[in-house]
């Protein structure tokens, strides 16, 4: 059955039709939650309450948790035992990703056992929309999304700053701590904790 939508037109009377009477209205209900929201984290501060009452985030002191399943951080690049990177250049990252972010320069392997390794492996994250679809293309497991860095602001968007090569990708690790644009996983940790992430 079609739903029926009645929007009902409300006649404003003529407290209504004079704003400044809704204005003080609106002014006087922001300043209840702000006296209210002072006052209760007055007697958080001095443990006077459990609880802070104020769902307000204190960024970048307090950090939100981010879900691990199938995290949409920073790019990381895996590695193979003896350190050169699990990628065989396949483009399968390349051709799947809807920014054109990825640029790969393959070329032929020293070790038979593999054909291919990219001699350039680069992402423009100003392009990147984390969609993760790289890392869903990928047949090796060898572009994680797990690097545990969530913030990528710079002062200058023409700057390489957020412009990663193969160097940076394939040494970064999930819990560089330290620098305040990485942090922990569980981004409920202040920055510089470390937390440890099982490979698998
Ligand atoms: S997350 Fe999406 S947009 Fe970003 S590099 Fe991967 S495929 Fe491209
Ligand atoms: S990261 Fe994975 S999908 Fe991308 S080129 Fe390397 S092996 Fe292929």
């Amino acid at each position: 059955m079609e739903k029926k939508i009645i929007v009902k037109e409300v006649e404003l009377g003529l407290l209504g039709k004079i704003y400044i009477v809704e204005a003080i209205r609106g002014v006087s209900i922001t300043g209840w939650h702000f006296i209210k929201n002072f006052f209760t984290v007055v007697a958080y501060t001095f443990k006077l309450r459990k609880h802070r009452g104020i769902i307000t985030v204190y960024y970048p002191e307090e950090r939100r948790v981010v879900p691990s399943i199938a995290p949409r951080h920073r790019h990381r690049l895996m590695q193979r035992e003896d350190g050169s990177p699990k990628c065989v250049a396949c483009m399968m990252c390349e051709s799947a990703c809807p920014c054109y972010c990825i640029h790969i320069e393959a070329a032929e392997s020293p070790d038979p056992k593999i054909q291919k390794y990219p001699a350039r492996f680069e992402i423009d994250l100003l392009r990147c929309c984390f969609c993760g679809l790289c890392v869903e293309a990928c047949p090796e497991d060898a572009i994680r999304m797990d690097s545990g860095v969530l913030e990528f602001s710079v002062y200058d968007r023409f700057s390489d700053e957020n412009y990663y090569d193969k160097e940076y990708l394939l040494n970064s690790v999930p819990h560089i701590s330290g620098h305040p644009r990485h942090h922990g996983w569980e981004t409920d940790k202040y920055p510089g904790e470390t937390v440890e992430i099982k490979e698998m």
